[in-house]
């Protein structure tokens, strides 16, 4: 049985233990400050011995503590274990944070708290409901910032499970239970460390509302967590600000008219590219002549892939016209077939493809497809202007 110190004591981040057992990289103390992943909560790093601490896991009636050189701790030895408080403190703040925000998400609007999760960026907690309006989650949120700057006491203890009252969820546990309790707020049955008071929680920000299945996920940050990211927030914005030499707060309405003026200039290009196109389509007819059944066949070796497709429009309504070309890499090759040409331009193009290894088809008038190299695509051109002289 390990003596878990952090119980009782959430702020001592040294402390002293005997090796009672070195079993593969896993070493066991008589007692620890040392966290193990459990209750949504993620383990200490620290020290232990010198040795760099990789994972502290929770046995039931023992405490792991997952070291990468065991070897050079021997059992009966006297040992200092020394704790991250940065990162156990950032914990602290994150888990007592969750306590008051599932409180006052169960006062407020009845919404239970199902599950938690504290990851390496964000917490969140799941409630039992469909959806959570912007509304209250904005009134959550004010609600828990209010109880962290009140500032309210939290205290361990330690209860009967079948005498313990108020908590917000029965335990499922017998015998003696822990209790973190909020002055005033909230009882819940934890294992995990917490801090002393609400006011060093810090700013709880609300960062993103999620429907999961039945729940509601919500994604929050608290104490310096959130501190920090409202700083990388309102960086990006500032810089952004900078580009668009505005305030920050006109953002959204720079932002709005800018991605509708640049809607409507590229719809007008697109208008444009078409216009050009049915020019540049008569500019290369005129440089070429019919061949003796009359029909004029351009090869276009310069185009885009969004030329060509604009160009081979285009030829399809000229008088008596055939037009490929190819682009792009993998390579796309495009043709088209005046009506009055006689020509079918999907029934060429698809055997031709295949035969080479791509894919594509299309209407009578124009078609298009794929082919894995530039060097193919060449040929297919080639082979479809041939087959139809
Ligand atoms: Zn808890």
């Amino acid at each position: 049985m390990t003596e878990r110190l952090y119980y009782t004591d959430a702020y001592t981040t040294q402390f002293t233990a005997t090796v009672i057992e070195v079993a593969g990289d896993r070493v066991y103390l008589d007692r620890t400050l040392f966290y193990p992943t459990s209750g949504g909560q993620p383990h200490d790093l620290g020290t232990l011995g010198g040795e760099p601490i990789a994972d502290v896991v929770d046995e039931d009636d023992r405490i792991a503590h997952v070291v990468a050189r065991p070897s050079r701790l021997t059992v009966g030895q006297q040992i200092t274990g020394t704790i991250d408080w940065t990162r156990r403190h950032d914990h602290m703040q994150q888990h007592t944070g969750q306590h008051l925000l599932s409180a006052v998400f169960e006062d407020l609007f009845g919404h239970k708290t199902v599950s938690v999760h504290f990851g390496d960026e964000y917490a969140t907690l799941d409630l039992d409901v469909d959806m959570l309006s912007a509304d209250r989650t904005a009134r959550a949120e004010r609600r828990a910032n209010e109880l962290v700057m009140e500032g309210h006491l939290v205290h361990v203890s330690f209860e009967n499970a079948a005498t313990a009252t108020g908590l917000r969820k029965p335990s499922d546990r017998e015998g003696e239970i822990r209790i973190v309790e909020i002055a005033g707020i909230d009882r819940s049955a934890c294992g995990g460390t917490h801090v002393r008071n609400t006011a060093e929680i810090g700013p709880v920000t609300i960062r993103r509302v999620e429907k999961s299945k039945k729940q509601v996920r919500v994604e929050f940050l608290c104490g310096w967590r959130g501190l920090q990211r409202a700083r990388a927030d309102f960086d990006a914005l500032q810089k952004m600000a900078a580009q668009l030499t505005c305030a920050v707060d006109e953002l959204p309405t720079l932002v709005a008219n800018a991605s509708e003026s640049a809607k409507a200039a590229d719809s007008e290009r697109r208008k444009l590219a078409e216009r050009l196109a049915v020019y540049q389509v008569r500019e290369m007819r005129a440089a070429v002549e019919a061949a003796a059944d009359g029909v004029v066949r351009i090869h276009d070796a310069t185009a885009t892939v969004d030329e060509l497709r604009a160009r081979a429009q285009a030829a399809s309504l000229e008088p008596r016209t055939v037009y490929a070309g190819a682009a792009g890499n993998p390579a796309t090759v495009v043709f088209a077939a005046s009506e009055d040409s006689g020509v079918n331009a999907g029934a060429v193009l698809k055997p031709v493809l295949a035969a080479a290894g791509g894919r594509g088809g299309g209407s009578p008038r124009v078609a298009q497809g794929s082919v894995p190299s530039v060097a193919l695509a060449a040929e297919v051109v080639a082979t479809i202007l041939q087959v139809t002289t």
